[in-house]
This record gives C-alpha cells, structure tokens and sequence, in this order.
C-alpha cells in the first residue's frame, strides 16, 4: 500500500539540535566511529557489531534467571510518545538520500576552555570556623539517650545573673501553618479555617498595634485576597506597613526540599512574589520554613539569590539539633558547600526541639510551655496532653506564671550565643477564631506586662515577626552589615537530609510515596517550561508583526498562570512528597494532568503561529487548532512539527503512533530520514494490528524542523521469546565493568511503628524479587533502537539502546512499569549491582541543582542511609563512575560498594503516627524512566567534593526534556511553513535555560512585554573524556552575548534582576555581554520584540 500524502515535519526546537543514539554498549561503536568519522560509511560495521551485542544479550537472556523489566509507560504516553535520540542506518532496501543532512557528524573533540575546568578542580568550601555537615555525621553516635525533660536533649542551667548587664530580648512570633492540602484539599481547608484566620487577623491585629502575625502561604492569601474588598484591602497593606503582619518567605506554598525540582522551586517562589509586587507591595525578608521534612541548601541558595538575608528551619534530626544545642550553633550562615568566597552565606536559625507547636518553643520543657498555648485552656477543644492544663492569667497568678515562662525563655537562651530569644507562637491553622486571639494576645501581653516591669528580671518580652526577630539578632551577634559576616556565628555547609523526629523513625518514604505523581509532576515541569518559552517567543514575535489583537495572548496567558499556580501547589511539603489523604491526592493529581493539557494547547498554539512562512495567513480558530499533540491514537501519515525545547543543538529520536507499518519519513525539502517502526504492545505478548510506532532519529538544529513522512516500506519483525536477561556489560577503554540490574523487596518492621506514608521503617535488609511465573521477555531489534523487555508480575522492565551517535547513544535507557496494587505492607526498588569499589560513598543530587557525596553508616539503621534523588545518584572508583539519571523523584540508597538502590513503589496498610490518620494504598501502575550511564575520568576522584560531567548534565536534560512532536491538521494544506531558530546559537554547554517566562501586565491578568529571562550555569567536571560524545557546544567562562542572543528577535532592554524580580540589582540596562559565574542562577528581566 502506498500512501501518497506527504508528511511534513517541522522541528520545533526551541533552541536545539538533538541527537540521540541508542544501542547499548559503548565501547566499540564508539572506537569506530573515531576511527571512521564519515558516519555513513561506518554504520554498516556498526550495525553487525550491535547486532552481536544484541545476539549476546540474548544468550546471557536465556542462561540466567533474574529481574529486569520494561517501559511501558502507563502514566500517560508523554514520556513515551519523544524518545530521545538519533537517526542512524537504514532500513531494509531504503535509499540513503538525505542522510548526509541529517547524520551530519559531530567534532569528535568539544573545545573547553581550560579556565571553565578551574572551579570543579576545587575543593568543597571548609573554613576554619566552618562545619561540613557529612562531618558532623561522623562525629555523632546517634545513641539517642534520655535527656530528662527535653527527652532528645539534655538539662539546661543558668545563673539568675548572667542577665545583669545584657538583658534577655524575647521576640514572641505568632504564626499559623496553613499546609495548601494534606487532610483536606487546599479549596477544603480554606473554606473550613484559612479564611476565618484572615479575616479574624485583619480585626484582632488592629485591636492593639504591639501584636504580630506571620504569614507565608501566597496560595491562600492570594485567594483570600480575591475575596475582600479594597477597604479590607488597605486594612491588611497599613497592618504590614506598621510591621504588625509579616509575609515571610512569600513563595507560593512552603516547599518540600527532597523531593521538588530547582525549576519548580524558582517558579513557586517566582509566583509568590510577582503576586505580593502586583497586589501588595511588599518585598519578602526572611525566609520560615517550619514543616518540610529536612532542609536543602538548594533551598538557601534560592532565597538569598531572591534577595533574603535571613532563614528559619524546623525539621533536622534529632541528633544533629542536639549536637548543634551542645556547640552552640543553631544559628549560623549557611553556605553552599561549592561556594569559593562567602556570597551565598544567608543567616539561618535553626529551631532547636521536636516541633513547632506551642509546647516545644518556648523552652525545653514541653509539659511548662504547653501550659502557655493558651487555646488549651480548660473547657476548650484541645488540652494538653503532659495533663497540666494552662491557667488564665490574672493579678493573682501572673508572677507565678511570669516567672515559669521566663525560666523556660532563659533555658533555650543558653542554647544561643546571644541574648535574643526567638518563641514562635503557634501551630497548625491555628488563630481561625477570635477567641482564639483573644486568649493567647491578652494572656501573653499581660505576661509581658508584668516581666517588663520588673527590671530586676532583666528581660524585655514582646510580640514580634520573625524579621523583628533577626534584626535584634543581627547587631546583638555583631555581624558586620556590608560583609555579612560575625565573630560569634559559624559556617555550616552541607544539608540536612535525613530527617529523623525519633528514635529509628527516620523519613525516608516519602522520598518514594506517591511516584505516579512525582512523575506527573516533572511531566508538568518540562511541558510547562516548554511553553512559556515558546509562548514568550510567540508573544514577541506577534508584537513585532503588529498582531498583538489576532493572537489569543490573554487567553494562554491564563492557561499558563493557572499552570504555574497548580505546580507551584504541588511543591507544597505534603503534595510531592506523598503524604496527602487520598481525595486531596486525587485533587493535586486532577490540577497537575489537568494543566497538562492546557500547557500544551499553549504550546500548540504559539508553535501556530512561530511555524507559519506568511505570518498574513494567520487565522486563530480555537475549534480548529492547526496542531495538536501527538498521542497514542495511530493516525495516518500527516506533517509533523517538532519542538526541541533544550538550549542545545540535538539529535533526538522521535516516536510517533501510526496506522500502518508501511510509513516514510522525509524532511520538508523531500530528503529520506531512516525511521524505524516498532509493534505497539496490546497485551504483553499480543501486538496490535491497527497501531505503530514509528521511531526516528531527528537532526534538531532549527527550532522549528520540517520533516515529511511517506510511504515508508520498512522491514520490521518483533520477536517474542521466554528469556530471562541477568546482566548487562559495559565496556569503556578496553576495561570490562559488570552491572547488573535486578528487583528486590521491602517488608515492614513487626513493630508497633511500621512503614506509612512519610516512615520507612524495614523488616531488615531486602529480600530479592523471585516471581512465580518465569516472565515474558520480548526482544525488538532495530535500525534507530534495540529493546529488551521482561514483563514480571509486578514490573515491566525494558532496557533499550539508541543505536544512534551523540549524547543519547552514550547511556542506556531503563524503564520499569511497576504494579504492586496486590501486595500487603510491601516496597519494590531496583537494585543496580556493578563491581565499582565504591566503598561507602555515593553521590546523590539537590533538587537537580547540586550534588551532595553521601556515606553509608553501618552506624545507622538501614533507613537512615537512603536519601532523596531528584535527577542522579552514582558511585564511582579510581577513573571510573556510574550515573543513575532519573526522571522522577525517588528515594535512593547505595547500601553496599558498588550498588545503587532505588525504591520504585511502596504499598503500606497503616499509618505511621504523624497525623495523615492512613496508610498508602492507592497505587497505580507507575512508569520510572531511567538513564545508566558509565563514564571514564582521567584522573581518581576526590571523595569530598564532586560534580557531574558535561555529558551526564546533557544526558539528564534530554531525559527531563523530550522533544515534542505536534501534528499538523489536515485541514491546513495549503499553509507553507518555515522551520525557526530563534537562538542565534546554541548556549554553551555547561549553561541552561531554566525559563523564559513573561511577565504578567502591572493591570489585568494578561501578559506584559517582559519576559524573565532565568539562567544557570552548571558546575562541570572536565576531568571526563568529552571525545566523540556527540556534544554540540563549547564553553564560554559564563559569558553570553545577550544582545546577540536571538536570531530573529532583538533583545530591547536587559535588567539584571534577583531571581524573583523582586529587586532590580545594579549593572545597568546592558544589551552587551553578561557573565555567569559556575553554578550560578541569574535573572534578567528583558525586553524582546
Ligand atoms: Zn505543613
């Protein structure tokens, strides 16, 4: 059957060119192609060469028994619909025209500059004053004693007069911790006690101007701000302009630091504080961070690129809080463990007891302070559970009272080296009555009452903010205001993973729970990314061709804010990470796919524009979109436009679904493309007849590619056969490295405390996955890729190689399809086994941003050792590492020399006592997508300071950034399209485009002619070969020539700005050239047109 209608494909590459490879093993194909660097003359060796290593991976199939397993990607056929890759040989008797084109060969040696290898060849930061937190691990012995009444502490004694000369500064923080979501949706809780709160704090603040009150969600205060009239309005902008009301920190939500992403983090935060600049105009000073479930660096460095001077976080191991109490130094700068001089250091409280709540903050003593949050007076809803009730305070009891509280004020002072204290007064949507207020504001002030008139007490109590707080802190520890620096604080570098409250109750799950939607979530992320960049390219383009009316900006513009507002919601510390009840799950779960689908109509319907030759023949038809998403519905052959949405050059393969094996791919200009077609898998062993998937590999140099398909007549064959695949090898420089991938279990503790929703707490070490059935292993051989697939009971593992040159051919791909809805109290994780001599070090990421080496310690239980991973983990030895890339958030382990660990899934049956009141049952058929990538490094590693390699960073953004396919409306025919480049080139290798977001209009909820422009310049290792890796790019020491940025479109104004636009930051409005220093992330704001 011949198929006449052309196919036209468009690369809709935003900044690109893609190229992707796949086969499995490295060694050779890559010697060859060094050798042989006409690629078109080689392929045919090549091809025999992968086809032996595929002959030999059949072999080991049938001589072994063990795990593997497969892709098939359930959660939506997003990250199956791109595979990343490269076009390669050709099929059956297909001409070879066009391939010179596409399969251009890449420099076998990328140029980089000997100054960018300067700063990776550092060592971590560790001044004389300073602590590295991989240290205190090794100091501590985790022994977890009885302190007394501070049970994970130790006893507390001053003497009465150690005040005498300096007297004791009380700061009394009020605050409510409104989680968006956990027990009840965030719509749920806003109607039921957000709401009340507010509008009860507008009235009770203004009753006496010495109250307080901290704020720091801007999810609900922006909806409740929607709800009030300007009168009540200006009653909340006098309340924070006398100081009485503080907006701390500002993001969007107060977001989790395991398990989210730097881009989603920036975007939160972003969000939060464009909205307080529109609609309040106030500026954010601190950070407050009390509930997420340990702290990131990442975190840190974010706010104080904002603009942030000061911070607050909570929720640090137990032991380590102690041992900070013991040293004195809860209160220190934190410092990026990269940083060469003291320009990340932001001043950090850290709280020193168990919780947040009224009974853990004023002093040791819970049993004493808890009789001070006076909502549990007698007669109300809650009491406190030591059995002491509070007592109101009067004339007759106010001395005894005064004095108990100063006691417990004076005992956590000595926790400090200064003589201001800080005693947060609150909890959990707390203040949602006026009684409420009442009690705690009236008891309280006349507390203060009587110890500010007793001088011989020496102390001075008040109502403060948190930014009250660090200004009295500030000059009492003598830190210097231009240098940021103090005689009395220390530097602590490092983070503050893994949380444990108590004993061996470390939280380590959640790192894992609820993967369907930490994939969900990172599908968001790079469709959304992909959207505001070619929604803000669109924009400018329509505004320099005068259409500014005919495009349907507000309407996207929505699309794209209330995107945003979803993903920014799901940050939230009890959205990704897992820990929600099941509706509020399903609520997060409905916004994010919800989104989903809007992103790309977003998309769909700037690339419209972007692609048309003749922009006069644009015509906006809602009804009738001229390009829509590809999905898994096989469609007849039609144009394609494709969208490269990565700052680099690319090669990439491709997937499509169609209606006939027999298709043809070609580009625009009519040049042949290779393509391969693959089954599309009904049932495990049971192919579809009406559906195809086409894989091919795509040169991406244009932003906007054209590529026509037709009449393709392939060879295809799959075959399916009862194998068991035990391992796979790789080979690199002649050195043969083992690395088996293989499936274990996880059971529960037979405790009383087991395993939920935020615990993991193991019935010891795993147990190795042994199925009742032998699985089905299908094996599919191709031009442009080769597959392995073992399809278990519980997972579906597929291991696939590009066989293609470039980036993409360099790793291999691992895709595991788990199910584990039938288990009981069970946890599967992928075990990686290599023969590395990795001893007990690993290496695993920060919100993709950084990377923090990691030791196993037999001194800590099992639990203890697993850390989140947001985008790699590896190991390495002398000259060599092994990359676990990823494209979700999981936990990870490397529990013995040479293996990584990955949790995939865990289904619990209880709850593990933290409040969710249930256990983890809802699982659903969950995709992992994985990248393996080994690599060679000239030099033996340094284990105490590490960064990924050029390629490891590029592979990592391809597997996080598919190329998107788009089709073109039949109805369109007769349009002409011209494929579009708008960067002038490719950034350097090591720079990333985090965003290119516009802006919204100071009026309305439209856009405005601004776009934020976010870069980051990545730490790199050079120390790894960058021979025939198929990198594009090149370095540039962080230099970009911003006026020369884009091809097409001109940069108009650029203003250096912090990274949430809060603060404009000197360096003028230069269009010349900008400099990023490593590591760094910088905003512009910028005018194009
Ligand atoms: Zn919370």
């Amino acid at each position: 059957m011949k198929l006449s209608r052309q196919f036209t494909l468009f690369g809709s590459a935003i900044f690109c060119v893609v190229v992707f490879s796949l086969y499995l093993m490295l060694d050779h194909l890559q010697l060859d192609r060094t050798k042989n660097p006409s690629s078109g003359s080689s392929f045919p060796g090549q091809l025999t060469i992968l086809q032996e290593k595929i002959d030999h991976l059949e072999r080991l199939l049938a001589e072994n028994n063990e795990i593997i397993s497969n892709i098939r990607d359930s959660v939506l056929d997003l990250s199956e619909s791109v595979k990343d890759s490269k076009g390669s040989p050709e099929v059956g008797n297909q001409s070879r025209v066009g391939y010179p084109e596409l399969l251009a060969s890449p420099p076998l040696v990328i140029p980089i500059q000997q100054e960018d290898c300067h700063f990776a060849a550092k060592p971590y930061n560790k001044p004389a004053d300073g602590v590295q937190m991989l240290d205190v691990y090794d100091l501590l012995s985790f022994d977890n004693p009885d302190g007394g009444v501070w049970k994970q502490g130790f006893d507390i004694s001053y003497n009465e007069n150690e005040w005498d000369t300096e007297p004791l500064q009380v700061f009394v923080v009020p605050h409510s911790h409104n989680d968006p979501g956990w027990l009840k949706t965030f719509d749920d809780y806003y109607r039921d006690q957000t709401q009340h709160i507010l509008n009860n704090m507008v009235v009770k603040l203004h009753e006496d101007e010495r109250r307080r009150m901290l704020w720091s969600e801007i999810s609900y205060f922006s909806k409740w701000w929607d709800s009030i009239d300007s009168q009540k309005r200006d009653a909340v902008k006098s309340l924070i302009e006398r100081g009485q009301l503080e907006i701390a920190t500002g993001g969007w939500v107060m977001p989790d630091e395991a398990n989210t992403h730097y881009f989603a983090m920036i975007d939160q935060l972003l969000e939060g504080h464009q909205w307080l600049e529109r609609n309040v105009g106030v500026k954010p000073k601190t950070g407050w961070a009390v509930d997420p479930f340990g702290h990131s660096p990442t975190m840190t460095y974010l706010l104080k690129q904002a603009g942030m001077s000061n911070m607050l976080i909570q929720r640090v191991h137990y032991s380590v809080k102690k041992h900070f109490a013991i040293q004195k130094t809860l209160e220190f700068f934190w410092r990026q463990t990269w940083d060469q001089d003291t320009t990340t250091d932001i001043l950090c409280h850290m709280m020193p007891f168990y919780s947040y709540d009224v009974p853990h903050t004023c002093g040791p003593d819970p049993k004493i302070c808890c009789q001070f949050d006076f909502k549990r007076l007698p007669g109300g809803r809650i009491s406190c559970p030591w059995r002491v009730p509070p007592q109101t305070i009067n004339d007759g009891n106010v001395k005894e009272r005064a004095l108990m509280l100063l006691d417990q004020y004076r005992k956590k002072s000595k926790l400090f080296r200064t003589h201001v204290v800080l005693a947060p007064l609150g909890d959990d949507f707390r203040y949602n009555e006026a009684s409420e207020w009442d009690q705690q504001f009236q008891n309280y002030q006349k507390l203060f009452d009587y110890m500010n008139s007793h001088p011989e007490l020496h102390v001075k109590a008040q109502f403060g903010t948190i930014s009250d707080y660090f200004s009295a802190l500030r000059p009492a520890a003598a830190v210097d205001p231009v240098s940021n620096t103090s005689p009395l604080l220390p530097v602590v570098s490092g983070d503050f993973f893994t949380y444990a409250d108590r004993d061996d109750h470390y939280w380590s799950g959640y790192f894992t729970s609820r993967p369907f939607y930490k994939r969900l979530d990172r599908v968001l992320e790079s469709h959304l990314r992909a959207a505001e960049i070619l929604f803000s390219l669109a924009l400018a383009s329509v505004q320099k061709a005068n259409k500014w009316n005919d495009f349907p900006s507000l309407e996207n513009y929505k699309l794209l804010t209330e995107a945003r507002r979803n993903l920014g919601l799901f940050q939230h510390h009890d959205a990704i990470t897992g820990t929600g009840k099941d509706w509020v799950v399903v609520d997060y779960g409905t916004r994010l796919f919800h989104s989903i689908l809007n992103v790309k109509r977003v998309m769909a319907n700037s690339a419209h524009w972007l692609v048309l030759k003749d922009k006069g023949a644009y015509i906006h038809s809602s009804s009738m979109p001229l390009l829509q998403m590809v999905t898994r519905n096989p469609f007849l052959p039609l144009s394609l436009v494709i969208y490269n949405p990565t700052e680099q050059d690319r090669w990439s393969v491709v997937t499509v679904y169609v209606n006939t094996p027999r298709v043809r791919l070609q580009t625009a200009s009519g040049h042949a493309v290779t393509a391969q077609v693959s089954a599309v898998w009904e049932e495990t062993t049971r192919a579809s007849r009406e559906a195809f998937q086409v894989g091919k590999g795509l040169s991406l140099q244009k932003s906007l590619c054209l590529y026509s398909c037709i009449d393709l007549q392939t060879n295809y064959h799959f075959i399916v056969m009862r194998f068991i695949l035990q391992r796979v090898k790789y080979k690199e420089g002649g050195v043969e490295h083992k690395v088996e991938v293989g499936f274990v279990w996880y059971g529960t503790t037979s405790n009383r405390d087991k395993s939920g929703a935020y615990l993991f707490l193991p019935d010891g070490e795993a147990k190795a996955y042994t199925p009742n059935h032998a699985p089905v292993i299908r094996v599919t051989k191709g031009v442009v890729f080769s597959e392995v697939t073992t399809t278990y009971q519980h997972v579906t593992h597929t291991l696939r190689l590009y066989n293609v040159q470039g980036i993409e051919g360099q790793s291999v791909e691992i895709s595991n399809t788990v199910d584990i809805r039938g288990e009981f109290n069970r946890e599967i994780a992928m075990r990686i086994t290599s023969d590395l001599n990795s001893s007990d070090r690993f290496f695993t990421d920060l919100n993709g941003f950084q990377i923090q080496p990691r030791r196993t310690m037999a001194k800590l239980p099992l639990q203890a050792n697993f850390y989140p991973m947001t985008t790699m983990a590896y190991i390495q030895e002398s000259g060599v590492r092994l990359t676990l890339l990823t494209a979700q958030s999981l936990g990870v382990s490397s529990l013995k020399s040479g293996q990584l660990e990955v949790i995939m899934d865990r289904r619990l049956m209880q709850d593990d006592n933290r409040g969710l009141g249930q256990g983890v049952q809802d699982n659903k058929i969950t995709a992992n997508l994985f990248r393996l990538l080994l690599e060679k490094r000239s030099e033996t590693f340094k284990p105490e300071w590490s960064y990924p390699s050029l390629l490891s960073h590029i592979t990592s953004m391809y597997l996080n950034h598919p190329v998107i396919p788009m089709v073109v409306s039949p109805n369109y025919d007769s349009l002409t399209f011209a494929p579009l480049s708008p960067l002038r080139a490719a950034l350097p290798c090591d720079v990333h485009l985090v965003n290119l977001r516009t802006i919204q209009a100071k009026e309305g909820a439209g856009p405005s002619h601004e776009v934020a422009l976010i870069l980051h310049r990545r730490g790199f290792d050079c120390e790894f070969s960058n021979r025939n890796m198929g990198l594009l790019c090149s370095t540039t020491q962080g230099k970009l020539p911003m006026g020369k940025l884009f091809s097409e479109l001109s940069v108009q104004s650029v203003t250096p700005a912090s990274l949430s636009l809060m603060h404009t930051l000197d360096g003028g409005r230069s269009q010349e050239e900008i400099q990023l220093k490593p590591m760094e992330i910088r905003t512009y704001r910028v005018q194009l047109r």
